[in-house]
């Protein structure tokens, strides 16, 4: 849920969540129409699916027990894989995101990617506890040494720090209204209630045409003939 949406948004969402799935196999067994309602105002709703498909993955297999095979599960990248790992497990690996890319990328006074950046993010975390680490390089990165206007007077690390200019903000993400995504969560509300014709469909928005394939690749719906319908 953390996965692109604010933490206060999270918050009550992930409560009401939990309640009405409070273990992984009750989310295993859950219609995908009966998530993406509990997920309504998250975004994304192509994580709900996966979400739940890691829940499917996990009742039949058990729990992975490291990061390889948490990147395994539906929906985890390399960087949840590793905060997870590092955080549960005690495993020794950094968490490579765009906030630890932008700390780090400052700290050496380089614009780092790829391997380089992972290799520094291995040298920098050392053998300091991964999991607190990797909370502290979040916490820095979200209130201190932000994407635009780093705090450096008030910076704990400031005095190892090459250069707070080196990093330059990504373009702010574009916006939901009017966006593809506006109309994909459009149909898959309005499917929440029964299949629907694809010619009522195509009634919810000139670009709907576009959105249904999208979707059907994503898995989150399934068209035959002419009827489409929430993915099971
Ligand atoms: S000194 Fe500034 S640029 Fe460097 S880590 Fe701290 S906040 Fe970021």
């Amino acid at each position: 849920m953390l996965q692109q949406t604010q933490v206060d948004r999270v918050i009550p969402k992930f409560e009401a969540f939990l309640r009405r799935f409070p273990s992984v196999d009750s989310l295993a067994a859950a219609d995908l129409g009966d998530v993406l309602e509990m997920w309504h105002g998250l975004g994304y709703n192509s994580r709900a699916k996966r979400l739940r498909d890691a829940a499917r993955v996990i009742a039949a297999d058990g729990w992975p027990t490291d990061e390889a095979g948490l990147q395994t599960l539906p929906g985890i990248g390399p960087y949840t894989a590793a905060a997870v790992a590092s955080i549960a497990f005690g495993e020794q690996v950094p968490a490579v995101d765009t906030n630890l890319k932008r700390v780090i990328s400052r700290w050496r006074g380089l614009p780092l990617e790829g391997a380089p950046l992972t290799e520094a993010a291995m040298d920098e975390l050392g053998d300091a506890p991964a999991g607190d680490w990797n909370q502290a390089v979040m916490d820095l990165g979200a209130t201190t040494c932000r994407p635009r206007n780093p705090r450096c007077h008030d910076c704990p690390v400031q005095a190892w720090c090459v250069d707070p200019t080196v990093y330059v903000p990504p373009p702010r993400q574009s916006r939901f209204e009017g966006s593809l995504r506006q109309v994909r969560a459009r149909i898959l509300r309005d499917l929440a209630d029964g299949p629907l014709p694809m010619s009522d469909v195509t009634e919810i928005d000139v670009r709907a045409d576009e959105a249904v394939v999208a979707l059907e690749k994503d898995g989150m719906v399934t068209v035959n003939g002419d009827r489409v319908s929430l993915a099971g």
